[in-house]
């Protein structure tokens, strides 16, 4: 049993645990990390993958938390400019929901609030005219359209990891921590990598376990805290492409809550989310029948082709870690994010909520409460430091497109947008000197390549067939089953083998 001192030891490789490691390994401190499962296998995954303020907690007078993620917006569109981009969203007025001049206050706040200088200001849409009227029910004539960003949520985790790693930090996957205990001025940290037992001390714990934390304080940490964490499940159905164009749609429904519908993978239409409250289970959660079908009729209330249950190809649901406010809904309870440090001697900080666009705020803010404990060598950074791949203007994709195509003139024009939304600049390091296809081994299905699955393993932490189909990639809405177990039973070949390097 090896043991090792770190300056911080993170619990958790979601987006807030990655987060945090990236920014304290760019200060030069010693950092560890523990992932129980892959990273960005729980919420971080399970997203509505938006950059966004939160329209909606306007009403719930949440100003200075969409004000900071309607900053952070473009903030993080120029540190990822391969992995995140602008979006317009369509929001069709009815008359039986929020009135127009409500809702053009809303959005004229959401224009100002946040210090605009990519994204361009809400218009107004004759639905009658537009494009983005044709898929819509005939009664609705008028919408506005405002701006948010997209973001693949577990590349941008995995990017976090892959970055702190090149900063020194040590990213353990598949490796659970299951007891610390405070030993003076340090804690010793017990971790489990399969069967696999190992020490490590750390002088701070932070405990970014996501919809976990509370278990890991509690019967982890076995401390006596009232700290309480709300677990509210979402859900997402995607459904077959539902509308050709490349705008997302934001529909109010009676019930108070909202939904989006957004262009998804090419091929799809995303459709979420639900909002329930999950008690204190802390098992996968699921999509129900009910969940899927309450969203399918909000939708077709404003699409006037009905989404039916065979439109359905894959479902998924997430857990949001909420901190506990007492709020009396789920829709309710704040997305705001609490850093609660506790003990002196040795701290444990620990995460609760926040939203993927705050997980660099959040991750500064933590360094801040952690500031007494160290002297760093230097101050926040990361504001302006692009994620691996992302070295290039917020503008450029076309330009680096081609100039890919230039390069590998053999890549089909849709294998080399993806890669280029996949890895940027560095999707030119994954092919190398391939001058042909056939230089790129073997051919998984859907432009996925042995190249690309050496690379997600040597680099990206990706162990087995659902982290590269589904977490790494979102390639498992095109591969059938036969090809998602040929690549299975492929990397379990490699085990062990030389070529692949298991990272975890
Ligand atoms: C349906 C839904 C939609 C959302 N949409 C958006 C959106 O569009 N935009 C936005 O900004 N935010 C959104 N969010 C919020 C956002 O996804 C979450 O706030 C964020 O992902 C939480 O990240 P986290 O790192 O705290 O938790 P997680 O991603 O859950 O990470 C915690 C990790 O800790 C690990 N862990 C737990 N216990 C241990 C242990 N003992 N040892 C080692 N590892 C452990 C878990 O395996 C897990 O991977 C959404 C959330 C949901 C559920």
């Amino acid at each position: 049993m090896s043991e090792t001192m770190f300056d911080i030891f993170v619990i958790g490789g979601g987006v807030n645990g990655c987060g945090i490691a990236r920014d304290a390994s760019g200060r030069g401190l010693r950092v560890g990390l523990a992932e129980m499962n892959d990273l960005a296998s729980a919420t971080s995954s399970a997203s509505t993958k938006l950059f966004h303020g939160g329209l909606r907690y306007l009403e719930y007078y949440k100003f200075r938390l969409v004000r900071e993620a309607l900053i952070e917006r473009e903030v993080l569109l120029r540190n990822m400019p391969h992995i995140s981009w602008p979006m317009r969203f369509v929001l069709p007025l009815h008359k039986d929901m929020r009135p127009s001049w409500l809702i053009r206050l809303g959005l004229f706040m959401y224009d100002h609030l946040g210090g605009r200088k990519i994204l361009p200001p809400t218009a107004t849409l004759d639905l009658t005219k537009d494009e983005a009227g044709k898929p819509l029910k005939p009664f609705l004539k008028k919408a506005f359209e405002y701006s948010d960003c997209w973001v693949q949520d577990s590349r941008l985790v995995v990017l976090n990891a892959v970055d702190a790693r090149a900063r020194g930090a040590e990213i353990l996957t598949r490796t659970k921590v299951i007891a610390a205990k405070r030993r003076g001025d340090h804690w010793e940290v017990e971790l489990d990598a399969g069967g696999e037992y190992r020490m490590v001390r750390t002088k701070v714990l932070v405990n970014a376990a996501g919809p976990w934390v509370a278990h890991i304080l509690h019967d982890t940490l076995k401390l006596d805290t009232r700290e309480g964490v709300r677990l509210v499940r979402g859900s997402h159905i995607v459904v077959k492409k539902h509308f050709p164009h490349d705008r997302a749609y934001f529909f109010q429904g009676s019930d108070d809550r909202i939904i989006f519908a957004i262009p998804y993978e090419g091929e799809f239409t995303l459709i979420g989310t639900t909002d329930h409250d999950q008690g204190d289970d802390l098992s996968k959660p699921e999509c129900t029948v009910e969940e899927a079908d309450y969203l399918r009729s909000f939708a077709s209330e404003y699409f006037d082709t009905p989404i039916n249950p065979e439109d359905i190809v894959w479902t998924y649901s997430g857990t949001r870690p909420l901190y506990d406010d007492h709020a009396s809904s789920a829709t309710e309870a704040t997305r705001d994010y609490v850093l609660s440090l506790n003990g002196d001697g040795a701290p444990l900080l620990s995460v609760f909520g926040g939203k993927i666009t705050t997980y660099r705020k959040l991750a500064e803010a933590a360094m801040k409460k952690m500031e007494p404990h160290f002297k760093y060598s230097n101050g926040d950074w990361t504001a302006k430091a692009a994620l691996p791949g992302g070295d290039f203007p917020h503008d450029g994709v076309p330009q680096l497109l081609a100039s890919l195509q230039a390069s590998y003139p053999f890549l089909t024009p849709k294998t080399a947008q993806r890669l280029i939304r996949t890895y940027g600049t560095d999707a030119a390091k994954m092919l190398g000197e391939a001058k042909a296809t056939k230089d790129l081994g073997e051919d998984f299905g859907a432009g996925l390549t042995g190249a690309e699955v050496r690379w997600l393993c040597e680099h990206e932490f990706a162990v087995t067939a659902e982290d590269i189909l589904w977490r790494r990639t979102k390639l498992g809405l095109h591969f059938t089953p036969k090809q998602a177990e040929q690549l299975e039973s492929w990397l379990a070949a490699q085990n062990g083998h030389e070529s692949i390097k298991k990272v975890s």
